[in-house]
């Protein structure tokens, strides 16, 4: 029923890119004399591959198979007719944009209108003129080609521009975590704190600060390695992180074995605890800290300030009140709690205020 002529490997397919220049022309006629005629016809147009199919029954499955760039369709056939056939191709969306070029003998207006209303892209008179028929031929195939390369070259740059948009997304996630602990970094810390500090002014809302720091861990290190080192590290880190409740809650690594801890809407009162629990957190870990003057494991000494922000304040005072309260943990024996306000920060000796602070 189905016979191609010229035929060459992996004309089947739609997209086969190293045929792409050939038309494919899909013929469907149940005449023989036709078939015969338009073979003869195209026979030395070496740029097109001629299949036919005798059996409009058959005619969507032949194309699906053979992938034509252009169809030429009878219109009179015995059972299917040619309208029956194009209006399974253009319902069936593997094959729908294919151009269609109805044959017939028949070239009375209302055959003809009835062929375009239902998708048909051109009417030829059989038996048509050589010249025409290619002509035909190679404007169709080659405008299906060009929309079929224009689809899939939108369609990679499409795929392009949301592996870039994902990647652009990924490195902006990077960009606000440590790379050791993978928590929040100290740029990311920097900003959110700008913006919480600028909320809790506008709506005069408390805001508090806690400052952390690993007790003796240069001593960790000396004993256990920088390897050793960074793997608490990264345990205290990630334990801090898992302590915070609030989705508003928020640690960073501030540098070295120091963390920060934001917490916004909340006062000092408030604050004290969460300290008290992160504090608690780290001695449950029960990291063995061998060389350690405080005890026989990992420590932390925190320092917390609150405020609610005055008009003109800057957020480096609330880091400082905070700084100077973790100072004073570690004076005070470390592996505790400090709050300070800033008119405790304000009374104390110049000798207790750190330098630079
Ligand atoms: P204190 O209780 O007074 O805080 O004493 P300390 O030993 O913890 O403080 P010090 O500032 O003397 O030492 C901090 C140490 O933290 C020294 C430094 O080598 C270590 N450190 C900083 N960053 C890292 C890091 O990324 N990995 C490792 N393994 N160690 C680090
Ligand atoms: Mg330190
Ligand atoms: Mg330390």
């Amino acid at each position: 029923m189905c016979n191609s002529s010229r035929s060459h490997e992996g004309e089947g397919s739609i997209n086969n890119k190293t045929n792409h220049l050939h038309a494919q022309v899909l013929l469907i006629d149940d005449q023989r004399t036709i078939i015969k005629g338009i073979e003869l016809l195209l026979s030395h147009a070496f740029d097109i591959n001629l299949h036919t199919c005798s059996d409009p029954a058959k005619a969507l499955e032949t194309a699906k198979h053979v992938g034509p760039t252009v169809v030429l369709l009878d219109i009179q056939m015995p059972d299917i007719d040619g309208f029956a056939v194009l209006e399974q191709f253009r319902a069936d969306p593997s094959i729908c944009d294919v151009p269609v070029i109805m044959l017939s003998a028949n070239e009375d207006p209302e055959t003809k209108a009835k062929a375009f209303t239902l998708g048909a892209d051109d009417y030829l008179i059989k038996a048509p003129e050589k010249i025409e028929l290619i002509a035909r031929i190679r404007y169709h195939s080659k405008a299906y080609i060009n929309n079929l390369e224009r689809q899939s070259a939108y369609q990679e740059l499409e795929e392009n521009r949301m592996k870039l948009e994902a990647a652009v997304l990924e490195l902006e996630r990077l960009s606000t975590l440590d790379g050791l602990t993978k928590i929040y970094n100290r740029r990311h810390f920097d900003t959110t704190m700008l913006r919480e500090w600028g909320r809790a002014k506008r709506e005069s809302t408390p805001i508090s600060l806690i400052m952390i720091d690993i007790d003796h861990f240069k001593q960790y290190n000396d004993h256990y390695g920088h390897l050793e080192g960074d793997s608490c590290l990264i345990q205290v880190a990630q334990m801090l992180a898992n302590k915070l409740k609030r989705s508003t809650d928020h640690v960073a690594r501030y540098g070295g074995e120091e963390f920060i801890v934001t917490l916004p809407s909340t006062n000092a009162k408030e604050a004290a605890p969460v300290a008290e629990r992160l504090r608690q957190s780290i001695t449950d870990l029960a990291l063995q800290h061998a060389n350690s003057e405080t005890g026989d494991i990992v420590t932390i000494s925190l320092g917390v300030s609150s405020c609610v922000p005055e008009y003109s304040e800057k957020y480096e005072s609330l880091i400082a009140t905070a700084d100077q309260a973790l100072y004073q943990a570690k004076k005070q024996g470390r592996n505790r709690v400090v709050t300070l306000s800033k008119t405790d920060k304000a009374t104390l000796s110049d000798h207790d205020i750190l330098p630079g602070s």
